[in-house]
């Protein structure tokens, strides 16, 4: 494109500047919900285990009911025996009772062994919730201050990406139509950025040298053109 001044082709460099800019906060901001997902994943892996935890005392708190509700029963048949012992009429049915005495206590005593190690795994299974419940506090406070930041990041980005639009819009209206299409055709065709600067003869956009007529040309200034290697619009400073 000839008779092109200096001032459009800043315009437009100015326009693709902002549209830049649009698109790193569009890549910031399309990463948010993966990281939000992140943390609600970390939170509830936290609650699962403190459920399991939980459960696991529980289920121990039971097991310890049961023994203390054997022990109770075993002592009612113990006291059972004992009056039953003053009814009796024979040595023998005497014995006998006192033999099973004897038995039920024993079985007492292996609940009562039972029940003891049952009260220290309930006092370990404490123990591990607690220091789960402090991790999980102390971690959900680090990631809800994280997430607090990542939203405040988000609503800055989203603020400046409304700026940004507002001052793409205007530079758009202030481009002429012809220019704008040729940047949207080398847009299309070469991919972003759409226009750059052509240095000692070497496109910044795919790093070529460029014909040195053509540079020449550049250089006598109004003028665009388009790399012969990658299709970018070029211009020289
Ligand atoms: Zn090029």
């Amino acid at each position: 494109m000839e008779n092109i001044s200096r001032e459009q082709i800043e315009l437009l460099i100015a326009l693709q500047q902002r549209e830049t800019e649009i698109d790193k906060i569009d890549v910031e901001l399309s990463k948010l919900p993966v990281k939000l997902k992140e943390i609600e994943t970390v939170l509830n892996d936290f609650e699962v285990l403190l459920e399991e935890k939980k459960t696991a005392l529980s289920e121990l708190k039971k097991t310890y009911r049961s023994h203390d509700a054997d022990i109770q029963q075993h002592q009612g048949r113990i006291q059972k025996r004992e009056v039953q012992l003053h009814a009796v009429k024979t040595n023998k049915d005497y014995q006998a009772i006192l033999k099973e005495i004897g038995e039920i206590k024993s079985l007492i005593s292996g609940i009562e062994d039972q029940t003891l190690a049952c009260l220290d795994k309930i006092d370990a299974a404490d123990e591990a919730l607690r220091l789960t419940q402090e991790e999980f506090a102390s971690e959900e406070e680090k990631i809800r201050e994280k997430q607090a930041i990542m939203e405040s990041e988000a609503k800055a980005h989203t603020a400046r990406r409304q700026v940004l639009l507002d001052e793409r819009d205007h530079l758009a209206g202030l481009i002429d139509a012809e220019l704008s299409q040729l940047y949207q055709t080398s847009r299309s065709l070469a991919g972003k950025p759409a226009i750059v600067e052509v240095r000692t003869s070497v496109c910044l956009g795919c790093n070529m040298n460029i014909p040195p007529q053509m540079y020449n040309e550049l250089h006598r200034g109004n003028t665009l053109r388009n790399c012969p290697h990658c299709h970018r619009l070029i211009y020289v400073i």
